[in-house]
């Protein structure tokens, strides 16, 4: 296991669009979520939009076929499975919903990648109708955070993963998102973390207006190939800069110890190449 927690946006990070569009649009209810948009906020709209579609006969096979059909850039699934081979703790935090999240990854074959999906609840009732309920319930207490959506905060999610960390692990997070809900996170970030912001998205256009909040290394990318390269490329820096470091600490460990001259001489030798 590395030191490493990578934590991943779901809609338009590992998934090319927007699940709540995708599958709204899919079942034929683009006009009615439309309405409804302005009324509520988009959490209770997506409850309301599943009521409707049972109404309309529409079942959770429907639902689920039209969840398997979700558009995804090729490279995403090799992305996260090597990531996770690498030894990485791999982590959802997304405004979608557990069914969505879950049956999606399920299809790609991924599930078992992740140790936790933080998201909105989203589960089958007694009618066969999938409910969504808000991750903070804001209808008991406000989750108290002015940047982000009054179901979810991102940020929080991001301060309690942080809060389970013990000093000593020296634990780095890697952040990957697109939408202006990711720039509450990408602030709880620390020196040391890196963030992935998505080129041209709206969450990279905050931190460019806001570079000096971020104190995460930033490392920007535009599709899943290059989201393969650059996370990928980070995760390897970082596991062969601990490694390093791990060796020198060994080392000092060896001068301290008696049989110092014979550790040294222990040591490979560099190996020198003529040119
Ligand atoms: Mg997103
Ligand atoms: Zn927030």
């Amino acid at each position: 296991m590395s030191n490493i927690v990578v934590v991943f946006d779901f809609d338009k990070t590992i998934i090319d669009i927007d699940s709540d569009n995708w599958v709204v649009d899919e079942l034929g209810a683009t006009e009615l979520f439309n309405q409804l948009l302005p009324t509520m906020p988009w959490n209770s709209v997506m409850d309301k939009m599943m009521n409707e579609l049972h109404l309309q006969g529409k079942t959770i096979e429907d639902l689920e076929q039209v969840l398997n059909r979700v558009p995804i850039h090729p490279r995403i699934v090799p992305a996260i499975k090597a990531a996770h081979a690498l030894g990485c703790d791999l982590r959802v935090v997304s405004d979608a919903n557990t069914f969505y999240i879950e049956t999606v990854l399920r299809h790609l074959g991924v599930r078992e990648c992740f140790s936790e999906i933080n998201t909105n609840p989203g589960f089958v009732d007694d009618e066969g109708k999938l409910r969504i309920l808000p991750y903070h319930d804001f209808n008991k207490a406000t989750h108290g955070c002015t940047l982000c959506p009054p179901n979810m905060c991102k940020g929080k999610v991001i301060e309690r993963i942080q809060s389970t960390f013990a000093t000593e692990d020296k634990k780095k997070i890697i952040y990957l998102g697109d939408g202006a809900g990711d720039f509450c996170p990408s602030l709880k970030l620390v020196d040391g973390d890196f963030m992935m912001p998505r080129k041209d998205f709206p969450v990279w256009e905050l931190i460019c207006n806001n570079r000096n909040l971020v104190k995460a290394e930033i490392h920007e990318w535009t599709d899943g190939e290059d989201l393969e390269q650059v996370l990928l490329g980070l995760i390897a820096s970082i596991i062969s800069a601990e490694d390093t470091k791990n060796s020198v600490e060994n080392s000092s460990q060896l001068f301290d110890c008696k049989f110092r001259t014979i550790a040294l001489e222990a040591f490979p030798k560099p190996l020198y190449v003529p040119h």
